[in-house]
């Protein structure tokens, strides 16, 4: 029989992404799925073809041989048209289906990726920019020395449960279909433990910790999540492990708060230098920077440090380091101190607009105000 087009397959435009085969997938293999329709031969048939075209517009270098060369481009035996049949099924549902029939699909033939885990870690400002390694702990669950995983105590051994016969699941007529459903004795393991292991109480695995070392690289943000695969929960039925996930926050920083790859800082300069002029020296995440400021600086004014924020992890340049500057009121003053304020304020208070722009710009916004 002559292979029909892939897309014509799974129903999909030959511009689909990956989101689109999936769901013209998932949607097929609802319909065809053997558990629905367990001795119909064509559905059976419908069930490989769809599989087979997902399995290839699913995988980019495979699409990409295909939309080059069609089927002869592709590896068919790799696609599962080799007369594998249903044995393999089981990892193709692992992925996607794991959260449709995950829990009705119990049984002992039932191969399961694991969970995806998550991981939530705390670094400083200064890790995030420059990148760093660290090392988490996790629990995990490792198989139990003293039983050797069974769960059985020593020298005994599970034995098949007899609800089941060892299938794992039990069949249940509901309306039309039969539904297939986890063994409630066993649980879909298909034996049963008479004799647990005193160790584990007959799970077979007992809890730990495990120590993993996380590469962090520079420029990282808050939320960003960095994966060590095959890290998350075991798999089922011997199935491959779920990847973990790290996901980064980022803590407050006492000096700059971050804006992508800008930083931003507050930089308080006192009345006299922001009157006269001077060179100021500022905190930078890699030392300290000079800023020149020039006489009159007003409060507000923003000083920006080309280079001196941080190169993102998917940045090609390297952010900037806004300084805004405060002027710094004084406090605890001197009789002295006071005097030469008095003095200096009754002086300007002669020509009072001249040295007050931003004085006598609001005041002339408040006279239009009353005015209109
Ligand atoms: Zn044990
Ligand atoms: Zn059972």
């Amino acid at each position: 029989m002559a292979k029909r087009d892939y897309y014509e397959v799974l129903g999909v435009n030959r511009d689909a992404d990956e989101e689109a085969i999936k769901k013209a997938y998932r949607k097929l293999a609802m319909k065809y799925h053997p558990d629905r329709a367990p001795d119909d031969k064509s559905a059976e048939e419908k069930f490989k073809e769809a599989k087979e075209a997902y399995e290839v517009l699913c995988d980019e270098g495979k699409r990409d041989a295909y939309d080059r060369y069609g089927h002869a481009g592709v590896d068919h035996s790799a696609a599962g048209a080799g007369g594998a049949g249903f044995s393999n099924f089981a990892d193709a549902f692992g992925d996607i289906f794991g959260d449709i029939f995950g829990q009705g699909r119990g049984g002992r033939s039932s191969v399961y990726r694991g969970a995806d885990l998550r991981y939530n870690l705390e670094i400083t400002l200064e890790e995030a920019a420059h990148g760093t390694e660290t090392k988490i702990r996790i629990p995990t669950h490792e198989a139990c020395e003293a039983c050797g995983g069974s769960g059985a105590k020593s020298g005994t051994q599970p034995t098949t449960c007899q609800t089941c016969k060892g299938h794992g699941q039990v069949r249940l007529q509901q309306g039309f279909f039969s539904i297939q459903q986890t063994c409630p004795r066993c649980h879909g393991t298909g034996k049963v433990i008479s004799e647990p292991c005193h160790a584990c109480n007959g799970a077979g695995k007992v809890k730990k910790q495990k120590t993993l070392s996380v590469k962090i690289p520079a420029g990282v943000d808050n939320g960003d999540r960095i994966r060590l695969s095959n890290e998350g929960e075991p798999g089922v039925n011997g199935g491959p492990p779920g990847d973990l996930y790290v996901q980064l926050q980022i803590k407050p920083h006492p000096v700059f708060e971050r804006d992508h790859d800008d930083l931003h800082c507050e930089m308080p300069v006192s009345f006299a230098t922001t009157a006269l002029g001077g060179e100021i020296e500022i905190p930078t995440l890699d030392g300290t920077a000079k800023i020149k400021v020039p006489p009159e600086t007003q409060s507000g004014k923003v000083f920006r440090l080309r280079g001196k924020g941080i190169k993102g992890v998917r940045s090609h340049t390297i952010g900037d380091l806004h300084c805004h500057v405060v002027v710094e009121t004084p406090v605890n003053l001197t009789e002295r101190q006071k005097e030469l304020l008095r003095e200096f304020e009754s002086i300007s208070q002669k020509d009072r607009d001249r040295h007050t722009p931003r004085a006598k710009s609001w005041m002339d916004k408040v006279k239009e105000f009353f005015a209109a």
